[in-house]
């Protein structure tokens, strides 16, 4: 039943008029990779790299990282794939990481805020994944980004742990580097900011559009992607993307909400990442949809 149900599921996306779409995967730890047939999607669109960072043992060292990336690449036998640098802070704090008792974590040292704070950490990471990218198509990508120079700063250093390792004689590529749109300021000025790639976080941008947080009940309803305020913000991204010739995806919740799909689709989006039990489901939803 298993191989019949991947042998489905392997088909490409396409809508019902013609329009291929792409489905990637979000990834939160390897094992979610686990017996899932690369054949199924057109790459990893997200690995949230939190898990390695919530081991009680301290932060991972660069071999340690290095390894499991290069894991990913491996298993994706060439299809691309993109790592997100560490989010940490808001629903995700990591002990001796992360600011205990801030006011509101949702709006506090987060993502790439509290890399740029950490040089030291963050650097570790970057330099694992240059290592890593010589196996494979590597994308690398940065969450929470809200001004063009949190992206040059990240930027400048993975330049410069690229020299480095080159320097050191050690095998190293610089993978391009992309942006989350998830703050409305990114998603308002996409075009300001020099990244390789657009990813919608669908999750981080609702709430932080609605004002609702993603994680209170009692905000639910309104928390909602569907929201017109939210899919305006997805449409512009979109829209942005096209004026600069760089793809645009969507890796928050809402890509696997096929509720959702037409509106998604509407948006001109053509590339969505969802957790490999979503594929199946949501590949069926999009053949029914006519642009
Ligand atoms: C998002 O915000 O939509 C997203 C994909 O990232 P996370 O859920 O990890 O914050
Ligand atoms: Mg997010």
């Amino acid at each position: 039943a298993r191989v019949a149900a991947d042998a489905g599921r392997a088909e490409p996306a396409c809508t019902a008029d013609g329009r291929r779409i792409a489905v990637l995967l979000n990834v939160a730890a390897p094992e979610d990779l686990a017996g899932v047939d690369p054949a199924i999607c057109d790459g990893i669109g997200l690995v949230r790299t939190e898990f390695l960072f919530e081991a009680s043992k301290g932060l991972p060292d660069e071999d340690t990282q290095y390894a499991v990336y290069r894991r990913i690449l491996d298993w994706a036998q060439g299809r691309p794939v993109t790592i997100r640098t560490l989010d940490a802070g808001g629903d995700k704090p990591i002990t001796g990481l992360t600011i205990d008792g801030e006011s509101n974590p949702f709006l506090g040292l987060r993502g790439i805020r509290l890399s740029l704070a950490r040089p030291e950490v963050f650097r570790v990471q970057l330099r694992a994944l240059c290592r890593a990218a010589v196996h494979g198509t590597l994308k690398v990508m940065l969450p929470m980004i809200a001004v063009p120079a949190e992206l040059d700063r990240a930027g400048a250093m993975l330049d410069a742990e690229f020299t480095a390792l080159g320097a050191e004689g050690i095998a190293c590529a610089r993978p391009p580097l992309g942006i989350m749109v998830e703050v409305p300021a990114a998603a308002l000025r996409a075009e300001d900011f020099g990244a390789a790639f657009y990813s919608i976080g669908s999750n981080d941008l609702t709430q932080y559009t609605m004002a609702a947080a993603r994680d209170v009940g009692a905000v639910a309803d309104l928390n909602d992607t569907g929201n017109p305020a939210v899919l305006a913000l997805i449409a512009r991204t979109v829209e942005s993307g096209r004026k600069r010739g760089v793809e645009v995806s969507l890796c928050g919740d809402a890509a696997a909400d096929t509720r959702l799909t037409t509106a998604l689709l509407a948006t001109g989006l053509t590339t969505l990442s969802v957790s490999p039990i979503a594929v199946a489901r949501l590949k069926a939803a999009i053949a029914k949809v006519r642009l």
